[in-house]
């Protein structure tokens, strides 16, 4: 690929979305140069990424931790500069040599840092949906001031990235979706693991087979979403703010091949789509090398292979989460930070086998209701509404049988 070297942090790159953009970066080191990677307790796997590839900085969440750290490090002889809390996370992803930030911390702890780099002007792969829920109005204000160049990495919003029209490209959120000429968004949804799984047996189901995703390789918290469908809730908000988007022009179609990523449909009636291989590389390549192109080990689609592509209405009944994500973005002001933080706060206890998956929803539609004196004017009020959320929805779980 022609064009300057691009100089990188990656905010999360211990992670499923981090480890696949260190496999796009090392199958073309003489286009990026990785500059910093940040981590939190996969030390081990830190320490392997910076022999393999030399940042000048690692950053990670404590003093006890960068002490570990360096010491792997040092056994290594790799000559990384260990930083240490969440400045040092910010200052990663603000570091003037640096030209493109990886956001893939997973939940709202990854909000500062990514806003940060985009307040900073930086080329932002975007990964951590949950920035968005949480602060979506703010960070895009954040963009647009500082001429951030934003590229979605989520792939349905990879997909209809790549599916709008050049001028919306060129001048990305400028333009309202209706001014592109586009009358709808179509978000694909896999449907997950319990897609058709008997509904009276979904109170029972383990950590293990939530996180077992059907199409998809991901980490923990995002397969959990997947299958209670509260990602694709945050990817309809993640939408109305990327593209600019109401509600009302924002729709769901489970497609269980999750092979189109996404569609656009124009005003004049053509539908346009992006369709690949499963493969988080595709979309990470495509913010790496925009708007070049570049190889990422992905399979090629084989639609003879595939043979059938099938479409349907998500069922509500069984995802409730898809319909309160919905309620969040209508009700507008804390309601997508209190939703997202609920949520942080029900999965984390469902992965620890202190909740049941059926009651994520409960807990989340409860949290809710409840009145919540934060507003979205700032984000030390969103941070309010956050913390409030997360008391809440803990006192929730804990009254809760399991
Ligand atoms: P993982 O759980 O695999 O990785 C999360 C990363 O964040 C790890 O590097 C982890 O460090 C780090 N981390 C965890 N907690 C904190 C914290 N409190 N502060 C700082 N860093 C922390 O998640 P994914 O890679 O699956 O997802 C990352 C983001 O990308 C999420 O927002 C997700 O919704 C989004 N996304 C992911 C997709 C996927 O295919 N995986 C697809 C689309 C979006 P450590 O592991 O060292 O503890
Ligand atoms: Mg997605």
């Amino acid at each position: 690929m022609a064009g300057p070297v691009r100089r990188i942090t990656i905010l999360g790159a211990t992670g499923s979305i981090g480890s696949n953009t260190l496999d796009v970066i090392a199958r073309h080191p003489e286009c990026y140069e990785v500059v910093a990677l940040t981590g939190s307790s996969q030390l081990d796997k830190l320490a392997d990424a910076c022999e393999r590839h030399r940042p000048r900085y690692a950053a990670v969440l404590d003093e006890s931790a960068a002490e570990r750290l360096s010491g792997l490090l040092r056994a290594r002889g790799v000559e990384t500069e260990v930083l240490a809390g969440g400045d040092a996370l910010i200052r990663v992803a603000t570091l003037p040599e640096v030209d493109t930030v990886m956001a893939a911390i997973v939940g709202s702890a990854g909000m500062p840092a990514t806003l940060a780099a985009a307040c900073a002007g930086k080329r932002v792969l975007l990964a951590n949906k949950e920035t968005l829920v949480l602060a979506g109005q703010l960070f895009m204000d954040a963009v647009r001031a500082s001429g951030a160049e934003l590229l979605p990495i989520d792939s349905e919003h990879n997909a209809i990235f790549q599916s709008l029209p050049a001028a919306f490209r060129e001048q990305p959120y400028a333009m309202s979706l209706q001014d592109a000429g586009i009358a709808k968004i179509i978000l694909t949804a896999s449907g997950g693991p319990f897609r058709q799984r008997d509904l009276a047996s979904l109170a029972a189901v383990t950590p293990e087979e939530a996180v077992r995703h059907p199409n998809w390789s991901m980490g923990r918290k995002i397969s959990v979403d997947s299958a209670s469908m509260m990602n694709k809730g945050l990817e309809v908000i993640e939408a109305r703010w990327l593209f600019n988007a109401p509600a009302d022009a924002i729709e769901v179609v489970v497609h269980p091949q999750s092979v189109i990523h996404s569609m656009v449909e124009c005003v004049d009636g053509s539908v346009l789509a992006q369709l690949g291989s499963p493969d988080m590389r595709i979309p990470i390549a495509y913010g790496l090398a925009y708007p070049l192109r570049v190889a990422t080990g992905a399979k090629r689609l084989n639609l003879a292979e595939i043979g059938r592509l099938d479409f349907e209405a998500p069922d509500l009944q069984r995802f409730p989460c898809l319909a309160l994500a919905y309620e969040a973005l209508r009700a507008g002001g804390a309601a997508t930070a209190v939703l997202n933080a609920a949520n942080e706060v029900a999965v984390a206890a469902f992965l620890e086998s202190r909740l049941r998956f059926t009651d994520i929803p409960r807990v989340i539609a409860e949290t809710l209701a409840l009145p919540c004196d934060c507003d979205a004017a700032s984000i030390e009020s969103l941070l309010l509404a956050d913390a409030w959320a997360r008391e809440q929805a803990g006192a929730l779980v804990d009254r809760l049988p399991c």
